[in-house]
């Protein structure tokens, strides 16, 4: 945070929105185009909800290393990195060797490969969890997860962060981000459905608790034991990762790890995010907190569907004996087994992470220095390949704070100013950004060259 911020002038920003969303609209006429005919037979013209933009979608064309360019042609540098699923960049030559090898010798047999027992190994090896079993995307994970955890409590419920996001099933499209008005009292939060059809029996198993307040943590699991509706687990990112990124206050972690403990709670870290961006063995190993489970996907695959769910012998018992599916006519494709591996053996080595730091220190250390020089109410989160810049100088530490202080237009006004001069952000989610193996030293200058910019411009 800079020792003496700014206030930015509204009107400003505003103008400048209008004048960056006029101009971004002129250079991508292929894409209105486009959406004009995809809407006509693909829903708003897009393959997912979260792709939706307005007044158009950007449809892309390739990617290449840092490199993204759409269909009129605007190359971009790639700081989205498919919302943090392509950490080993775009066509990482290692990837390609390996599918390409894969692919003449068979796309998808249904049935296990020995591909799929390394990258299991390894995986167990850097989460030091013994058993693993696969999916193919995160919400798979959560879900599967979370199936377990029932059957191993006998027990129905499911503990939350509020404002965290675990994937698109029912048990946990509940109080993620939306507009909810008031939660209720921090020990006693509402559960809210994200949007309809979401069985309202489902939502009411489901109960979310603040982020960083084990106070409140533990007064809400007194209130459910008290009811006899202690949850079967509690699933959590060590560190949020969809409201810019709120890192664990000291010690927090380690309090939930014994909160769940003493009421016989399962912890599951969902890991789709934080896994691999941010230690060979994810926040696991990073913030040196055990959880009984984990769940990945996202940056597994190099950009193949794939996922992974890890945990203990007893929890995975279930799975053994089976008394719990665990199932997927994809899980473990050979495709998939193939790119986990190259991305586990060859890209995400330990050399990778020191390129991964390397960048993101440079890319830090260029934010904070427009901040700094501008006086800008921001400041910078980094954590892994990941990492943000924040538009407040209110820390936020949970979803409470981030509503109370985040400042939405400034979001916009980014995102736009930086896809005009090259830089592809990940949208509405304060600065956020990925990196890459393949991103450079320079590619991280430019970042903050733009940001930079925009401060300038802003304050001046
Ligand atoms: N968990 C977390 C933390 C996520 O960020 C996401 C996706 N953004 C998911 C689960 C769901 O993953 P997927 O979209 O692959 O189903």
């Amino acid at each position: 945070m800079p020792a003496k911020a700014k206030t930015l002038d509204r009107e400003r920003i505003r103008t400048m929105t209008a004048r960056e969303l006029e101009a971004f609209n002129a250079k991508t006429p292929k894409s209105a185009a486009l959406y004009e005919r995809a809407r006509k037979t693909l829903a708003c013209g897009i393959g997912s909800s979260y792709q939706w933009r307005e007044p158009w979608p950007i449809y892309l064309r390739e990617g290449k290393g840092s490199h993204l360019w759409d269909i009129d042609g605007n190359e971009y540098l790639d700081y989205l990195n498919g919302f943090g699923s392509m950490v080993q960049g775009h066509a990482h030559p290692a990837i390609v060797k390996a599918v390409q090898e894969q692919v003449l010798h068979g796309q998808q047999f249904s049935e296990p490969v020995e591909d799929g027992v390394d990258v299991a190994e390894e995986l167990a090896r850097r989460w030091k969890l013994p058993k693993w079993r696969f999916t193919n995307t995160g919400s798979e994970s959560t879900m599967d997860a979370i199936r377990i955890a029932r059957a191993v409590t006998h027990r129905d419920g499911v503990m939350k962060i509020f404002g965290s996001y675990h994937g698109h099933h029912d048990y946990v499209m509940v109080s993620v981000p939306g507009n909810y008005g008031d939660f209720g009292p921090r020990d006693d939060y509402g559960s809210f459905p994200y949007g309809a059809g979401i069985p309202d029996a489902v939502v009411q198993m489901t109960v979310a608790v603040p982020f960083n307040d084990l106070d409140a943590m533990e007064s809400r699991l007194k209130k459910l034991a008290a009811a006899d509706k202690v949850p079967a687990c509690m699933i959590m990112e060590p560190a949020m990762m969809n409201i810019g990124i709120v890192l664990p206050e000291p010690g927090y972690l380690q309090g939930v790890r014994e909160l769940t403990k003493k009421y016989g709670v399962l912890l599951i870290f969902d890991e789709v995010k934080t896994g691999l961006t941010v230690a060979p063995g994810g926040g696991t190993e990073h913030f040196g907190v055990m959880p009984d489970m984990v769940a990945l996907a996202k940056s597994l695959g190099g950009g193949i569907p794939c996922g992974a769910i890890g945990g203990s012998d007893e929890v995975f018992a279930e799975v053994e004996n089976f008394n719990v599916w665990q199932v997927g006519t994809f899980n473990g494709n050979p495709l998939a087994m193939a790119a986990a591996k190259a991305t586990l053996f060859e890209i995400l080595t330990s050399e990778g992470y020191e390129h991964l730091a390397r960048i993101r220190g440079r890319l830090a250390d260029g934010c904070d220095a427009v901040i700094e020089k501008y006086g800008l109410p921001a400041y910078t989160v980094t954590l892994g390949a990941k990492g943000c810049v924040t538009f407040t100088t209110e820390k936020v530490v949970d979803y409470q704070s981030y509503c109370d202080y985040q400042d939405a237009e400034m979001m916009d006004l980014a995102w736009l100013y930086e896809a005009n001069r090259g830089i592809y952000a990940a949208p509405g989610r304060d600065q956020e950004f990925t990196i890459s193996v393949q991103h450079s030293l320079e590619d991280a200058d430019r970042y903050a060259e733009v940001f930079g910019e925009l401060a300038a411009e802003l304050t001046a």
